[in-house]
């Protein structure tokens, strides 16, 4: 197992609810009703309480409400499963606790509401500030929608809030692109992430052979994106993700840096005790038996430090500061220069990475093809 000096735990809540599901996405989510809040709201506790009499001495590092769509849940909701998490176990004093939400959901007293529970940083769903675009995307907000979310994010007082925009939609343009970036800079976000529209396999978007924009079109976006960010001082610091100086998301740091995690609710997965498993994808299910013990028993693989290796070059080559030699060596004992020798040479030979001395770190050029230096180390 790998010990980082500082192994406090991260939670992920999936919240599995939308007021409305859009096309493209894939995550185990559906329709919002008030019994399935309230059996959600009941399962989640016991599954904490679990996790707190079976690992008491945990500390809590960072919180992140995922789904879904975890605003469209009642404050009481959320003030409940914040108390049983507070109650299972102690937090770090700077702990972070985001909650993803979509714009338009929330009146300014319900975001006041969760701040007061205990939410201290907001990811909002922004994905496009184009009135044609969201819908394309099926999306169940308005650009006003979500100028008026952000207006009243920043006046009840969140002052560590992160924007989520989509780049690559179907007809966008680099025009259309910068309009939505320039409407979110307006409000300053301490954080940005931008992904590319995917389409995956099993939603509507696939089976409609929904068209993205050609890949040319893609790459000029996300260029405008880098360039007009780098001029407002945000620092890359991954791939998809640009933060203000000490911004960066603590929780999708921990992801990456393969600390430790739990994941609460059905489809959410875990890294604990040096183990990844999972929950059912079936909130009914989860309803009936939320305790992982049941999913320990059969879904549990031992995970074998070659396998985290890998996963660790994976998501540290996505890092922008890349991946240090020296640390790999000090976490996993392997001289990674060496193992990889011939890889590294020809990818440092097409300028995919820069010079290997101290660390991997891919170029611009590397970055369009990611995926592919990746596959080198696996
Ligand atoms: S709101 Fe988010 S989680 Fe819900 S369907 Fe749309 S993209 Fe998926």
């Amino acid at each position: 197992m790998i010990q980082h000096s500082d192994s406090a735990l991260s939670v992920y809540i999936h919240v599995p609810f939308c007021a409305k599901l859009c096309p493209y996405c894939a995550f185990y989510k559906q329709k919002w009703g008030k019994e399935r809040e309230q059996a959600f709201v009941e399962a989640t506790v016991k599954e904490i309480e679990w996790y707190g009499e079976h690992y008491p001495d945990e500390v809590v590092r960072t919180v992140f409400w995922g789904g879904g769509t975890p605003n469209i849940l009642k404050r009481v909701s959320v003030e409940r499963i914040m108390t049983a998490l507070r109650n299972a176990y102690s937090f770090q004093d700077e702990v972070e606790i985001t909650m993803e939400m979509n714009p338009g959901m929330s009146s300014k007293g319900k975001l006041a509401a969760f701040r007061e529970a205990g939410i201290n940083r907001v990811s909002l769903g922004v994905q496009s500030m184009n009135a044609d675009e969201l819908v394309v995307l099926g999306r169940n907000h308005t650009a006003e929608n979500t100028h008026k979310t952000l207006k009243h994010i920043r006046e009840v007082g969140f002052d560590n809030v992160s924007v989520d925009l989509m780049f690559g939609l179907p007809n966008s343009t680099v025009r259309s692109l910068q309009n939505s970036l320039d409407a979110v800079l307006d409000y300053d976000p301490e954080h940005l992430s931008t992904y590319g529209l995917t389409i995956e396999s099993g939603t509507p978007f696939f089976r409609n052979q929904q068209l993205k924009v050609g890949q040319d079109m893609e790459r000029k976006q996300f260029q405008k994106i880098i360039t007009t960010l780098k001029k407002k001082d945000y620092l890359h610091y991954e791939v998809s993700n640009f933060s203000k100086i000490n911004r960066e998301s603590k929780h999708n740091m921990a992801y990456w840096e393969l600390r430790p995690y739990i994941g609460l609710g059905p489809s959410a997965h875990s890294f604990f005790k040096g183990n990844r498993y999972s929950n059912k994808r079936s909130l009914d299910i989860y309803t009936r038996a939320p305790y992982p013990s049941a999913y320990l028993k059969s879904g549990v693989k031992p995970y074998s430090s070659d396998k985290l290796l890998k996963e660790y070059i994976m998501t540290g080559l996505r890092m922008m500061d890349g991946l240090s030699f020296s640390t790999v060596n000090d976490l996993f004992g392997v001289d990674i220069k060496r193992r990889y020798a011939n890889t590294i040479q020809s990818l440092y030979a097409l300028k995919l990475i820069y010079k290997p001395d101290h660390d991997l770190r891919v170029t611009t050029k590397g970055v369009w093809v990611l995926d592919e230096i990746v596959q080198q180390f696996l």
